[in-house]
């Protein structure tokens, strides 16, 4: 059986209002589709903790760069229903561009702070537009619940930092990073790679948890980022960053460390990568 879908903003409050009427929670996924089993873990814990999971499949425009890939980003509307519907998702909400900014759509979010840096440094106007996007679908589908996955952690902090400063009355959840067999976390993206990059992107993942493993040990974390970095770039990364950080704050940590997050971004080829491991690491 197929899953409902609705593309405009009233349809989908005409769905969430009787649900919450009959007093049933709802679980929001927000996705840009192309889905694979990362997004579908997503789906799963929504249905768990939940009485209604709603999944959005809309590709960002204004989260991209001028430079970016918003034409190339993968589209694939009819395998996402198909998944999703396996996945028994109770409604798909998939907006067009219309819908999500009409004609004189003006206003952004800017969390600030958290945004400034890392992924926010190498993507200027990024977190303005999930921040801005994130609200619109918070505002919209009304969940109790929202999934997002640690594997954008970043945006994951950002998200948790707007809900509560503009308080919106919603729980954000953050989901486990689903990876392939050999380590590389799974990604609408990684359909770019070439095979011979594709055999070299499990080096990131391996890279940040040999760097959680020599900080679990006692090691100072600015050398052993840079070391990492280092075995990066040899292995034909470009590395934006390599970082060791409060897994809260994001802020910046030197020397021995007893809780953090390292986090890393590099490009392989034109294929830009993220990940990110706890210290203390947990197994897999
Ligand atoms: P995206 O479609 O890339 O915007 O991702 C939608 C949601 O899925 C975000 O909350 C991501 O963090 C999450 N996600 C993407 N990849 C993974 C993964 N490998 N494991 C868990 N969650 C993921």
């Amino acid at each position: 059986m197929s899953s409902p879908i609705v593309r405009t903003v009233g349809d989908l409050r005409a769905k969430t209002a009787k649900w919450h009427a009959a007093g049933e929670r709802i679980a929001l996924v927000p996705t840009m589709g192309a889905l694979h089993r990362g997004h579908l873990s997503l789906v799963a814990l929504a249905k768990e903790t939940a009485d209604r999971a709603v999944v959005s499949i809309f590709v960002n425009p204004i989260q991209f760069g001028p430079r970016e890939d918003f034409n190339l980003y993968p589209r694939d509307e009819a395998g996402d229903l198909g998944k999703l519907a396996e996945a028994g998702t109770d409604l798909i909400f998939a907006p067009d561009v219309g819908e999500m900014y009409p004609p004189g759509f003006s206003t952004r979010v800017n969390v600030g702070d958290l945004t400034d840096d890392l992924c926010g440094a190498a993507r200027p106007n990024h977190f303005d537009g999930v921040a801005t996007v994130v609200t619109k679908l918070l505002l919209q589908a009304a969940p109790d619940i929202a999934i997002f996955g640690e594997k954008d952690y970043q945006q994951l902090l950002v998200i948790k930092r707007l809900v509560r400063d503009l308080n919106i009355p919603v729980e954000i959840v953050g989901a486990p990073i689903v990876r392939e067999q050999d380590g590389l976390a799974l990604s609408s993206r990684n359909i770019y790679l070439s095979p011979a990059e594709r055999k070299i992107a499990p080096l990131l993942y391996k890279s940040i948890a040999e760097i959680a493993a020599e900080l679990a040990k006692g090691c100072g974390a600015d050398a052993t980022a840079e070391a990492g970095r280092f075995k990066l770039e040899a292995s034909g990364f470009r590395v934006s960053y390599v970082a060791v950080r409060d897994p809260g704050s994001l802020k910046p940590l030197h020397g021995p460390v007893t809780q953090a997050r390292v986090l890393v971004a590099a490009f392989l080829g034109k294929t830009r990568l993220i990940d990110n491991v706890p210290v203390p690491p947990t197994s897999r």
